[in-house]
């Protein structure tokens, strides 16, 4: 495995990689959740390449971009041992070598939802991953279905700008209980960590809901809603039904739609989602 922390060092060693090339991005203190993108890359590219980059241009002012937790000689070590071929870990100089003044926005998409309480969240990620894309031309690039808005962003942006980089989406891997794994799941106190399951039991109610013959979407999210009025510490910031690709409200679950939830725990915002598939008539 190479590691390396310069554009020209990254293209260099590109130039004459196998392809495909199959791209994992990631901000590091790496998790079972990225190691399934990393297994997802590795079955079907001859070059897996990840990089590590706690991009500041995602945080806003009061977030946790200098407490996000660290720990690149643990992250290098799984990488190796997932079989990445390259490691990319750059400054943040070298991603943004001067006062940055070209960004990527995807209207619409990124105003709602997490994008709401985040207004500048996800220009910053389709901004970044965009650098990436350019910097590595990778032909495949794996995200999580966890981040499931970034995920249609990305997608959305990847369309409308013809980067000519597939993207696949991979499930969310979680905890025995339920919750799904992140990497800032470390700052859970344990009393906080046995009450973070609550999110998934919402959207499993919403799912054993809609199974009953609930198709209304907001009924669905009002199930969702009592479950986490029912943890304590938890606040709801908000739970959805959308469309798969709008992430618009849906009136009724009659095709596929997707619920989403956010919820503040202690000093944490937890965000959770799942496919809701009508059954059959
Ligand atoms: P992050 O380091 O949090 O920016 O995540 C890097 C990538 O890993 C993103 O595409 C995430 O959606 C994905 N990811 C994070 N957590 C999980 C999880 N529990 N299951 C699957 N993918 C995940």
């Amino acid at each position: 495995m190479r590691v390396v922390e310069t554009v020209a060092d990254l293209r260099r060693l590109l130039a004459g990689a196998p392809r495909p090339v199959g791209f994992v991005p990631t901000m590091g203190y790496l998790h079972q959740g990225h190691m399934s993108l990393v297994a997802r890359a590795r079955s079907e590219s001859a070059t897996v390449v990840l990089s590590i980059f706690v991009n500041p241009t995602q945080f806003g002012p009061n977030e946790d971009l200098d407490r996000y937790p660290r720990d690149v000689p643990r992250d290098l070590r799984m990488s190796d041992e997932g079989g990445v071929d390259v490691v990319f870990a750059p400054g943040a100089s070298e991603v943004y070598p001067r006062q940055h003044r070209t960004f990527v926005e995807v209207k619409g998409l990124q105003d709602r939802w997490e994008g709401a309480s985040r207004p500048e969240h996800f220009r910053g990620v389709a901004t970044v991953v965009t650098l990436l894309f350019r910097m590595l031309q990778p032909d495949r690039a794996y995200f999580g279905e966890k981040d499931y808005q970034q995920l249609q962003i990305v997608r959305r942006l990847t369309e409308d700008l013809r980067l000519d980089v597939e993207i696949v989406g991979c499930p969310t891997i979680r905890e025995p209980d339920g919750l799904a794994c992140s990497s800032r799941n470390v700052y859970l106190r344990p009393d906080e960590r046995q009450r973070a399951p609550a999110l998934h039991r919402a959207l499993e109610s919403a799912q054993k809901a809609l199974h009953a013959g609930v198709r209304r979407g907001t009924m669905l999210r009002d199930v969702m809603t009592s479950v986490i009025e029912q943890t304590s510490g938890a606040t709801l910031d908000y739970a959805a039904v959308v469309d798969p690709e709008t992430l618009e409200p849906v009136e009724s679950v009659d095709h596929e739609a997707r619920a989403l939830i956010a919820v503040h725990l202690g000093n944490l915002h937890l965000i959770d989602n799942a496919p809701l598939i009508p059954p059959h008539k």
